[in-house]
């Protein structure tokens, strides 16, 4: 069985454990290829739909359940929601919503780590069974890979705080209900003066001011916002100047997910091109049969095999390690440039039918660009992955 990859939630118990997937971690859109379940297929069909129109999907999709849960267990009911990758049939996952990957199980993991009695009351059931979309603002105009560089700022104002800046970026803004604004509590000090704060979206003062025109992953409902509000101190998520490290904790959960999703749309571009090699003919016999596209498949099958390995390892160290940074940088660094390589060499081996407009190849190879992009660049990779092999060197 062929195919790829995805992911997986297992929540709140086995109710709402499938409805779950488009909350949680939530999303998806799809590449979609072979033969899925049910529901691959129905998000297969509409994967072009859904990017051609930027449109957010809402339907839950359910994969296949497997491995244990990449993502901290919630510490109420029982088993939580796992991310993880797969080696499914037909579905391959393009975007997260919800909690975090894309951001999304993000915003679900941290309240799940982090939140108050009265935060994870409110938002995790919604959020696990996709009644809530959250999303993670961190991402400024001047606060991009220098994410500590937050010009956000939370200022006491009677009994809580007034929140005022601008973010970038924020994906599932769009139809989010809840959202993780990152600010500056104390001026100067960066990572160690930053605070996290659970702001509803229908909060007045929050505007969702631009739609980010991406090249790919247009699902992804990226916004801009600019934020005047007015928080109570029971809308500090954590503690208070503990924000920034509540950020790091999370992507190491995200970049496992973002390589899963690399993995996806790698797998995908792989299929495709194996599939087009058989079929097509040029000076009387199939370009499968030249040594020029069998080494190019061979190369795509052999980078995405080694990086699964490694997104498996960071799965596995997340959920057993207290800390999993330098495991999940690996990870995303290796996944993402594995999918990079995979799409472009697909991409040459449809050469025309690859480079047209609407064609499967094309999309795969505009979205797994943002994957070497977002929850942290290649290069912001290759820093945490530096610090620690200089550090224990
Ligand atoms: C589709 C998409 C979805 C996103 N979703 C979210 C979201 O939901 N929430 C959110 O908060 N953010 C989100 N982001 C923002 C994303 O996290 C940032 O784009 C990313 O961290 C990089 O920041 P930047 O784009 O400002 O690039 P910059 O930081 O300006 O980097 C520009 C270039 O310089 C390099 N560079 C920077 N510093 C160094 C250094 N010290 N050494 C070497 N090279 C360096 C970078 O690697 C990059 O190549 C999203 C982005 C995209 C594209």
């Amino acid at each position: 069985m062929r195919g790829v990859g995805v992911v997986v939630l297992q929540i709140l118990g086995a109710a709402v454990a499938l409805a779950v997937i488009s909350g949680l971690i939530g999303f998806l859109i799809v590449h979609f290829a072979g033969s899925g379940d049910a529901a691959s297929r129905r998000a297969g069909a509409s994967a072009r739909a859904w990017e051609s129109n930027s449109e957010q999907p809402s339907v839950p999709l359910s994969c296949r359940e497997r491995s244990k849960s990449a993502l901290a267990p919630l510490r109420e009911g029982g088993s939580l929601p796992g991310i993880v990758e797969a080696d499914d049939d037909g579905l391959y996952v393009v975007k997260f919503r919800g909690a975090g990957q894309g951001p999304k199980a993000l915003v679900a993991e941290l309240i799940a780590h982090a939140g108050r009695d009265q935060q994870r009351e409110r938002w995790l059931r919604p959020l696990a069974t996709g009644q809530a979309i959250g999303a993670f603002a961190l991402s400024e105009p001047e606060a991009g890979t220098d994410a500590a560089n937050q010009m956000t700022t939370a200022v006491r104002a009677g009994d809580g705080y007034r929140l005022r800046g601008r973010k970038v970026w924020v994906a599932n803004a769009e139809e989010a209900k809840v959202v993780i604004v990152f600010a500056s509590t104390r001026a100067g000090l960066r990572g160690q003066g930053v605070t996290a704060f659970l702001v509803p979206m229908d909060t007045p003062g929050i505007m969702r001011t631009a739609r980010a025109d991406s090249l790919g992953v247009r699902g992804l409902g990226c916004m801009d916002l600019e934020l005047d509000v007015l928080v109570a101190d029971d809308q500090v998520l954590g503690q208070v100047d503990q924000g920034f490290r509540l950020a790091m904790w999370a992507l190491q959960g995200g970049r496992v997910a973002i390589a899963a999703q690399a993995l996806g749309i790698g797998q995908a571009a792989l299929d495709e091109a194996i599939a087009y090699a058989k079929q097509r003919e040029q000076f009387g016999q199939p370009i499968a049969n030249y040594q020029a596209i069998q080494w190019m498949l061979a190369d795509m099958a052999t980078e995405l095999a080694a990086a699964r390995m490694l997104m498996l390892k960071a799965a596995s160290a997340k959920e057993t390690q207290d800390k999993s940074t330098v495991e999940a940088s690996m990870a995303k660094l290796a996944a993402s440039e594995a999918a990079h390589k995979a799409a472009d060499k697909a991409m040459q081996i449809l050469a025309s039918a690859g480079y047209r407009r609407g064609s499967v190849v094309e999309r795969l190879f505009r979205d797994v660009r943002a994957t070497e992009i977002y929850q942290g660049t290649s290069e912001a990779q290759r820093m945490i992955i530096a610090a620690n092999v200089l550090a224990n060197g």
